[in-house]
């Protein structure tokens, strides 16, 4: 088996020589569990966050030890009943090209006739964040002008389609023309935040928008935050999923200088971590999977080859390189 290791927590932007690529002979398999051999693996914004020192809601990577994350692939053996040889799975053995873990922490992967790699995008953990964020922690209603940031990403994309469906205004915020231009054919009123501060934001926001935002489904921070902050409506909702602006900062970033925003416009604002909602993901999976069949619902993919790819990939979600889901496909 190929694994990457992390060699040291990164201070700032991580370097690509952190990312070890490690080779062992796995020992036999063990009772309960199963032998995957990989086909599709995830990285993800969050994975940042478990490059540090620090126990958030999900622990840090083991320096030394192998990195996990999503990852999709075929069981090629089993000592576990609910598997067997041939089934197409899901797991978070990623970051590898053969992952050998307990049955207890592999699914089968649904079948809605879509691509299986789908499943780590907009039928798996980026889309149920969507689906969360609006419905369940912004209360997002029909009629309500809503405001996306990363708006052309795993989970921005899915975001401004649930809210379009619902028949809101929606203005989504992305960096390059591509992924502006995939926007606007979503009907979504598209933003770009390059080479703007946060007041010349907030005015493209206002002219996409003339009648204020009514939910914020933030993934950034920075510059779109503070601009949000400054359109908003009375009572409006704010669903904090993310911040990746500051992911990579090395020391605390200054909060947005409008949070009384807040306070004059009676808003609410509300993180929330998609796990804790995960009881609900059948529910999603039941209501959002049809339309993706139908092609109601758009997603894309940036796909990177082979096991070594995978921190350029992981990389590359900080300077924009994806539009829609950003996936490794290993070529054994
Ligand atoms: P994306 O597919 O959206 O990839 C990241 C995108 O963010 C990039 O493509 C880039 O697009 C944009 N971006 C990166 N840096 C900046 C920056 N400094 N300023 C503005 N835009 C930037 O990732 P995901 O969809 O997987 O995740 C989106 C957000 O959701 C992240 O913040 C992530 O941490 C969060 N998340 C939260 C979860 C939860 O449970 N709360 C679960 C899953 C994700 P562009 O070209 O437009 O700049």
């Amino acid at each position: 088996s190929r694994f990457f290791t992390l060699s040291r927590y990164p201070e700032g932007r991580p370097e690509r020589e952190l990312f070890e690529l490690e080779t062992q002979t796995l020992p036999d398999l063990a009772p309960g569990e199963v032998r995957i051999r990989n086909r599709w693996l995830s990285v993800d914004p969050y994975m940042r966050g478990r490059m540090t020192g620090v126990h958030t809601y999900v622990a840090p990577f083991e320096l030394g030890n192998p990195m996990e994350g999503g990852a999709i692939g075929d069981v090629i053996a089993s000592h576990d009943e609910r598997f067997k040889e041939g089934d197409l799975v899901g797991h978070m053995g990623g970051w590898r090209d053969i992952a050998q873990i307990p049955a207890d922490g592999v699914q089968a992967l649904p079948d809605f006739g879509v691509d299986e790699q789908a499943y780590l995008g907009v039928l798996g953990m980026p889309g149920m964040t969507a689906w969360t964020g609006l419905n369940l922690i912004a209360n997002c209603q029909p009629g309500d002008h809503v405001l996306v940031s990363a708006a052309s990403g795993a989970v921005g994309s899915l975001a401004v389609q649930l809210a379009k469906a619902k028949g809101c205004h929606v203005v989504g915020i992305a960096g390059a023309a591509n992924k502006l231009a995939w926007l606007e054919s979503l009907g979504v009123e598209p933003v770009s935040y390059r080479d703007r501060n946060a007041q010349e934001l907030s005015d493209a926001i206002q002219l996409a928008s003339p009648k204020g935002i009514d939910v914020v489904f933030e993934n950034v921070g920075g510059i779109c935050l503070e601009a949000a902050l400054s359109q908003l409506n009375e009572g409006a909702r704010i669903a904090v999923c993310g911040m990746i602006d500051s992911y990579n900062a090395k020391t605390p970033v200054p909060g947005p200088s409008n949070l009384s925003q807040l306070v004059v416009r009676k808003a609410r604002m509300q993180g929330f971590i998609v796990a804790d909602h995960w009881k609900h993901y059948q529910f999603f999976l039941n209501e959002v999977a049809p339309q993706v069949v139908d092609g109601k619902i758009d997603y894309k993919e940036t796909v990177k080859q082979g096991l070594e790819s995978t921190p350029d990939a992981f990389l590359a979600l900080f300077e924009g390189g994806n539009t829609g889901k950003m996936l490794v496909k290993l070529d054994h």
